[in-house]
């Protein structure tokens, strides 16, 4: 998912390592060509500007120059600068927070992100993986057909859908659902929201209206990786008008350039919590920023 970019940096590591002593010259021009790397990866300029100025510093007060290794220094420093940059301040990200059952999960998203696939794929995973009782149940009244494509993929993944009742209206569902989820004795349920092709007053009325009476525990925000700034601009948005909690990269299988997942903590503050890997119900990784930024720089 980073290919283009780890290779790269790999080149410019490569370079810097190779070379015995480094003069602060050396350093800056090799800094240089990550900010360049970091754009080229569809990175936000301030963020790319921020970190070359984080490791800058580090480099400085570490005086990598006078080190013995300073090349391996200098791409030790990248490599925390850019588990910072995923992680935020909270190190690590943890799992979801769906203590207290019945808990309510809000997947909120424009049309077309992935968000019905990635509402089974989560579904399938807390079954499976956390061992938990499930229920999902699509709120999009407008589009008979999501609420299907929900109903064939419960089936297929053996997690309980919430029949379809026509003419309610998504917090008439939601209402339903948490009644049948406490009911049944569910652990989980997921709540798949209408999409738009863009960022509407109605759908974030809509959206906002099924917040209020469920309070989910979790509001998960599926967005297309492969729009790079535009997927965190789409984060900014519905962070702003409803509350987000973490947020699901999806189609990162694709040959995306990564900078969505980059820039996403340091420009929305958000934690991405999973990352879409294709079309199929096991296709959803868990995001870790250690592993990632293992991956980007090989
Ligand atoms: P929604 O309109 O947001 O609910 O989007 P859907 O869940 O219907 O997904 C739209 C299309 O994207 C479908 O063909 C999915 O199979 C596909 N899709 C979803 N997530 C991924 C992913 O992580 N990788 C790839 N390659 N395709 C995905």
């Amino acid at each position: 998912m980073f290919e283009s970019l780890s290779e790269r940096l790999s080149g410019v590591f490569d370079k810097l390592t190779r070379q015995g002593a480094l003069t602060e010259a050396d350093v800056s021009a090799a800094l240089r060509e990550v900010r360049v790397a970091l754009l080229e990866a569809d990175v936000s300029l301030p963020v790319a500007r921020d970190f070359i100025r984080q490791v800058q510093a580090k480099a400085a007060g570490q005086a990598v120059t006078r080190s013995v290794t300073p090349g391996q220094q200098v791409v030790k420093i990248v490599h925390d600068e850019l588990v910072a940059m995923l992680a935020g301040d909270e190190g690590e990200i943890g799992a979801l927070r769906i203590d207290s059952p019945p808990a309510p999960v809000l997947m909120v998203g424009l049309q077309g992100s992935g968000k019905t696939t990635t509402t089974a794929k989560l579904a399938r995973r807390l079954k499976e993986k956390d061992c938990k009782k499930v229920l999902m149940a699509s709120l999009d009244t407008r589009r008979p057909a999501a609420m299907e494509q929900l109903a064939v993929l419960g089936a297929q993944i053996g997690v309980d859908v919430l029949p379809i009742v026509p003419g309610e209206t998504p917090v008439q569902i939601a209402r339903r659902a948490r009644q049948q989820a406490m009911l049944g004795g569910y652990d989980v349920y997921l709540l798949d929201t209408a999409g738009r092709l863009s960022i509407d007053d109605e759908l974030m009325a809509e959206v906002a209206a099924v917040r209020d009476e469920v309070k989910p525990r979790e509001t998960l925000l599926v967005v297309d990786g492969l729009t790079g700034q535009d997927a965190v601009h789409t984060a900014e948005n519905f962070d702003r008008r409803i509350g987000v909690t973490g947020v699901v990269l999806t189609r990162m299988d694709g040959d995306g350039r990564g900078g969505a997942a980059l820039s996403m903590r340091a420009v929305t503050g958000k934690p991405i919590k999973f990352v879409g890997l294709g079309e199929k119900m096991d296709a959803l990784e868990e995001f870790h920023p250690e592993r990632v930024a293992g991956r980007i720089l090989g």
